[in-house]
């Protein structure tokens, strides 16, 4: 049986706007002028214009913050059985992967392959560091739930696991043991949806996670590196699901967390043949989640969640009285402003 718990109060879809630090002295097209808006200056004739969302992180805001503001709330949910998401948006470069992991390894740049321009000038400091204050949400949200537990009343039992996958071109792959595809089940009249042979890990060990998470994360297809900053095609999706037994029943609750792939389009980079059709993939889901979430946000009567492999395994956590927050990644250099413009719209839209 399910334990019935009182429904969250709060927003269904919060949307935030996360602003990374800017790497080199350069022309900026983004100003923070208070917890919740910014103003964008578009290069154009037109003014600068003000965006407002739920909230705006500025440069220097932690990750400590950004957990606080947009997951911790989430994490409550979960443990009382119900579904939840999160979802890192954003060009190539624009943080996501920061947000969503942190301080992953990274490859140095060599003479022949040097570092971005928008590489960390401190370097050193972004190595992998278990411990490090820049860990990312990812983390912090399963250590979180381990923290709640332990503070739990001694006659619940609770078991966590991970499952980590990426979707590239519309084909699923397990991050935890990579190999070839794996397939979409539906039963129970498409209600439940499983990825059949994905690996679910029981862990209650932060060190554990965080290295299954960045082994995962060097998995990734073309994930960039600093040494290389390629657009990231693959969309990764880490869900932690809680079960907890209480005298009364069993409750399962499931986070996501997924740093999406790289929202700059196909055209702009004038990909050809393969390329392009990822591209095309890429565009379609996260225009089928752009759209799952406008009709969360009251904008849309029907929502479809069959169009995309994101949208139909994230159905659980979109529907019904799940939360779901938005975390747009933005860069502040006017030379990523054709990009930060495209991610404020679809932001905008979204809220
Ligand atoms: P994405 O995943 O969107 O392609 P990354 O997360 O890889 O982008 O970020 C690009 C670079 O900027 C990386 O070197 C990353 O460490 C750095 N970076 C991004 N956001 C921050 C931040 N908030 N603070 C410090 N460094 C950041
Ligand atoms: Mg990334």
């Amino acid at each position: 049986s399910t334990v019935g718990t009182a429904a969250p109060q709060e927003e269904r879809l919060v949307v935030v706007v996360r602003v990374r630090p800017s790497f080199e002295a350069s022309e900026r097209c983004i100003e923070v002028i208070s917890g919740g808006s910014l103003l964008f200056d578009d290069g154009g004739k037109s003014r600068t214009r003000k965006y407002s969302y739920d909230h705006v992180f500025k440069e220097n805001d932690t990750q400590e913050q950004v957990y606080k503001t947009t997951t911790a709330p989430l994490v409550r949910d979960v443990l009382n059985g119900y579904n939840a998401a999160v979802f890192a948006y954003g060009a190539t470069g624009s943080g996501k992967t920061h947000t969503m992991l942190g301080p992953v390894p990274r490859k140095r740049g060599t003479a022949s392959t040097p570092a971005p321009s928008n590489a960390p000038s401190t370097a050193a400091g972004y190595e992998a560091d278990v411990n490090s204050q820049e860990i990312g949400l990812m983390v912090r949200a399963i250590e979180d739930i381990f923290l709640h537990i332990e503070s739990a009343s001694p006659d619940s039992a609770c078991k966590v696991s991970i499952s980590y996958l990426e979707i590239y071109n519309e084909l699923i792959r397990d991050l935890l043991n990579p190999g070839g595809p794996l397939e979409l089940r539906e039963d129970n009249r498409g209600q439940r949806i499983t990825v059949a042979g994905l690996s679910e890990i029981t862990t209650s060990s932060r060190k554990e996670v965080v290295s299954l998470l960045v082994k995962g994360n060097k998995a990734r297809t073309m994930e960039p590196t600093a040494a290389n900053q390629t657009s990231s095609r693959s969309h990764a999706l880490l869900s932690i699901t809680v079960q907890t037994r209480t005298p009364l029943g069993t409750k399962q609750g499931r986070l996501f967390l997924t740093d999406l792939a790289g929202s700059e389009r196909a055209k702009k980079t004038k990909n050809r043949g393969k390329r392009l059709q990822e591209g095309a993939h890429i565009n379609r889901s996260l225009l089928a989640l752009g759209n799952c979430i406008n009709a969360l946000s009251g904008g849309a009567r029907y929502v479809n969640y069959r169009d995309s492999k994101l949208t139909r395994l994230l159905k659980e956590a979109l529907s019904g009285k799940c939360k779901t927050v938005m975390i747009a990644h933005v860069a502040p250099e006017s030379k990523h402003r054709d990009e930060t413009k495209n991610t404020l719209v679809y932001a905008d839209r979204a809220n």
